[in-house]
């Protein structure tokens, strides 16, 4: 490890969580070691069994490791016997966007190689798309501030601020510029929301088309949620960016991820202007957890998105090179049929996964 290491905050939380953090872990360690950047890993603990034993999902002290941290690698926290009193459930996953801030969730949605994809189209196998989940604010700003009067009525508030629409917006723009240099074409970022019927929307729909002006570079399109949904599974290989609201973004991430091989494979960022947690899109699969069958790509993906966002903060060449080399890992290992997971009824459990695609990383495979 180097001096100048990057402070990790490890948080493999509940169910499946702490297993495939062992298998990210074990990823990283690799292309540290090969690329000689330097990690000094802290672990935080948080979740559901520690709501259950103490009263509190997250520490203030945990907290505050997290906020110190250079990123926050996440596993999965949550169990369904574990509740508030009001029926809701310890989720230090939503406290930590909330608190630092973490606002643009970044979903890619990519076929990989040799998994099954939902779509009989052969044109399914050019799936690749980001969704970017608004996470700070929309219908969660209501979590926990929600109202019900005499047993007979409940509401929940939607809330769309100008200031995080316009960040988010800049984000998904600058996000599209990226994708397109690298492919050679124009970007296009495609807003997907209700401005038909809600104001709110109506308001977030504004806000985006100013920012879009300050992004020349890129188109800016506009798509009804309900229409996406139903595009999403008609022709999802034309979308390029989506960004959305935080309530849309929970659901069609998961359509998304259902598209592409399932939760399994499918990774996400949640980023800010400051901070940044990596987790996988999955929760903790309780029917899975202590099985050994968990599959552990969607987390050393997201392992590998932490790897580009703090090479690209950072200026390291070598962060940006270790993440290509992750997905190249990922990739030749399924499409080799080398290995085949449970999720995709396959034989190969989280460590027979997890050495697969180290096999491939110490091969040096390139994408
Ligand atoms: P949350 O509400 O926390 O997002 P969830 O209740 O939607 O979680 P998940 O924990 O994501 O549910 O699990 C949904 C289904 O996907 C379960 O059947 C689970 O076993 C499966 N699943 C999730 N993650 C994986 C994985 N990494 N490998 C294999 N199967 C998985």
């Amino acid at each position: 490890m180097t001096d100048n290491a990057f402070r990790l905050a490890v948080m493999p939380g509940d169910g499946i969580g702490p297993e495939v953090m062992e298998a990210a872990t074990a990823v990283l360690a690799v292309v540290e070691k090969r690329h000689d950047i330097g990690f000094s890993q802290h672990v935080v603990n948080g979740g559901a069994r520690q709501y259950r034993d103490t009263g509190v999902g997250m520490t203030e002290e945990g907290f505050a490791d997290a906020t110190r941290a250079d990123a926050i690698l996440f596993g999965a926290m949550g169990l369904p016997d574990i509740r508030h009193p009001d029926g809701t459930e310890p989720a230090p996953q939503l406290d930590l966007r909330f608190r630092l801030g973490l606002y643009a969730g970044l979903r890619p949605i990519r076929a990989i190689p040799g998994v099954p994809v939902a779509l009989a189209s052969p044109r399914a196998a050019e799936i690749d798309f980001a969704l970017v989940r608004e996470s700070t604010e929309g219908l969660f700003a209501s979590r926990g501030k929600g109202t019900l009067v005499d047993d007979s009525v409940a509401t929940d508030t939607m809330r769309i601020t100008r200031d995080v629409t316009e960040r988010l917006s800049h984000f998904s723009f600058r996000l599209a510029e990226r994708r397109g240099r690298r492919r050679g074409r124009r970007g296009v970022v495609t807003l997907v929301d209700k401005s038909n019927v809600f104001l709110s929307f109506a308001f977030m729909r504004k806000v985006f088309f100013e920012v879009a002006r300050e992004h020349p570079d890129v188109s800016a399109a506009q798509h009804s949620v309900d229409a996406t949904a139903l595009d999403l599974i008609r022709h999802p290989w034309d979308f390029e960016v989506l960004v959305t609201e935080n309530m849309f973004g929970d659901i069609l991430s998961d359509l998304g991820a259902g598209l592409v091989g399932g939760m399994g494979f499918a990774p996400s960022a949640d980023i800010g202007d400051e901070h940044a947690l990596f987790q996988p899109c999955h929760g903790s699969a309780p029917d899975i957890a202590g099985k050994g069958i968990a599959n552990p790509v969607a987390m050393i993906l997201s392992t590998a998105m932490m790897l580009d966002w703090l090479g690209t903060r950072h200026g390291s060449e070598s962060c940006i090179e270790a993440a290509n080399e992750i997905e190249a890992a990922v990739d030749a290992a399924f499409a080799s049929g080398s290995v085949r997971s449970h999720d995709i009824g396959g034989q190969d459990g989280t460590g027979a996964v997890t050495r697969a695609i180290i096999d491939k990383l110490v091969a040096g495979a390139r994408r």
